[in-house]
């Protein structure tokens, strides 16, 4: 969820921070030779989910309204082709500003489209047929498709008196789809709580332990999670603002229809992520705040050692989403280097649309796509810490080789000596940057070197 204040301030500060990153490309082109494009090959092993898979978020904030459906699903092919395996598509049904919400305000949970309420019958992004079209295409690609289901409150009800706070409040829903009404007691407060963990804004507060909500939402045979599943043929989940809600209820979600879940829990702390996800019953992974913020301030803040900060990457690569930016935040300046980052380490990395599709250099990112998918693998070593250099080595786990990743951040190239897996085998950088071809050492040594404000991939030859 977001909030419009906060989005000017943060683009403002992109802003800042994109002309001093751009300063910093400048630098490397100068010294980098052309990137070595290299892309998904039908040998890779990488299915999608946790260990190997990419997520593409495929929306950003305000996108154009009427064809979003139509747009994703225009992009699909591409995005097999350069190794992308799941897409996490925005929350699809009618909220209370109809066509033209973002559909965190949601009113009708299983309207994708179809009704005339609200002042639309599409929304924002289309319609029922849209958006079947584009699930469809993105399953015969082998693409899985993720809901964005905004659970802890509903938005866009009629007046009505309520005897719970002796007011009049908005919490009368009565949904053209026939699915899901709702009324005063499914909201806080009522007869069983005054609230829970968290509302949002002044948005009515869905009441989880109402046997009403929980019924429609994971419970019945009506339930949403079914009908997402089942009939829509979502294959997984992407829960908003889960510090507003126990989360009991995305476990039970989950295990009423099964399927990949990941929590928006916006908390920097690595142990209270990891603690949101043994809450689910490790149901869920959790967005890696706690990586996003490190890379924030390892690479914009000339200070590397922060790489070693605390992630949930860290303490639970399987449940760990990493993300450079998302259409809530974006404050990491130094981009190409947390995407190397993230696709060189643990965790299911995510890819935000706008990074992809408009900002960065796409040749640039296919192949860090390509080295998450066909090199990067295994636990991480760490060869080298400083505030100026960083080198981190994924050890391999079966068919990929492991890699060694250089960050530097300085003015200049740089070398260093490091101890590889591979004794006797000649190593090669697979981003291009390097030609160099080197041998490494009967006992793993071997020299490597890395560009200025930027990164080397290394690995064996022959992929
Ligand atoms: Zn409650
Ligand atoms: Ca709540």
């Amino acid at each position: 969820m977001k909030k419009q204040f906060y989005k000017l301030s943060q683009a403002f500060l992109f802003l800042v921070l994109l002309t001093f990153s751009q300063c910093k490309k400048t630098d490397v082109k100068a010294t980098a030779p052309a990137v070595d494009i290299k892309i998904k090959n039908t040998s890779s092993f990488a299915a999608p989910g946790p260990g190997g898979g990419v997520l593409m978020q495929a929306f950003y904030w305000n996108t154009p309204a009427g064809s979003w459906w139509t747009t994703v699903n225009g992009k699909i092919a591409a995005w097999d082709a350069a190794g992308i395996s799941a897409i996490w598509l925005p929350p699809a049904t009618k909220g209370q500003s109809g066509g033209s919400s973002m559909g965190y305000d949601p009113f009708d949970y299983f309207d994708f489209g179809t009704y005339n309420q609200m002042g639309s019958v599409t929304t924002r992004f289309g319609n029922l047929t849209d958006l079947n079209t584009l699930i469809s295409n993105a399953h015969s690609h082998n693409i899985q498709v993720y809901a964005d289901m905004v659970l802890n409150h509903s938005s866009g009800g009629a007046l009505e008196a309520n005897p719970y706070t002796g007011t009049n409040t908005y919490t009368k829903f009565i949904p053209l789809s026939g699915k899901f009404p709702r009324t005063y007691s499914d909201f806080h407060p009522n007869n069983i709580h005054a609230s829970d963990e968290g509302a949002f804004g002044g948005f009515p507060d869905l009441c989880h332990a109402q046997a009403n909500v929980s019924n429609w939402v994971y419970n019945a045979t009506y339930s949403m999670s079914r009908y997402y599943k089942n009939t829509m043929h979502y294959d997984g989940w992407r829960f908003d603002y889960v510090l507003g809600y126990g989360a009991w209820v995305v476990q039970n979600y989950v295990n009423s229809v099964g399927g990949f879940a990941v929590g928006e829990d916006w908390d920097g702390n690595a142990a209270n992520l990891q603690n949101w996800v043994n809450a689910t019953g490790g149901t869920s992974s959790a967005f890696d705040f706690a990586c996003f913020y490190a890379m924030h301030s390892a690479f914009d803040s000339n200070d590397l050692t922060h790489l070693n900060d605390d992630m949930l990457l860290k303490r639970n690569a399987a449940k760990a989403v990493t993300f450079v930016s998302n259409h809530d935040t974006d404050i990491i300046g130094n981009k190409y280097s947390a995407y190397a980052y993230i696709m060189t380490h643990e965790g299911y990395p995510c890819v935000f649309y706008n990074d992809y599709e408009t900002w960065l250099t796409k040749s640039r990112m296919n192949n860090l796509i390509w080295i998450h998918r066909t090199l990067a693998g295994g636990t991480t070593t760490n060869l080298y810490s400083a505030s100026d250099q960083y080198i981190d080595r994924r050890n391999g786990y079966g068919a990929a080789p492991g890699v060694i990743v250089y960050f530097n951040g300085t003015d200049y190239w740089q070398q260093q000596w490091v101890t590889s897996n591979w004794a006797n085998k000649q190593i090669k950088e697979y981003t291009g940057v390097s030609s160099w071809i080197q041998t490494v050492a009967a006992d793993g040594r071997v020299l490597i070197q890395a560009p200025p404000h930027a990164y080397s991939i290394w690995s064996v030859t022959g992929y």
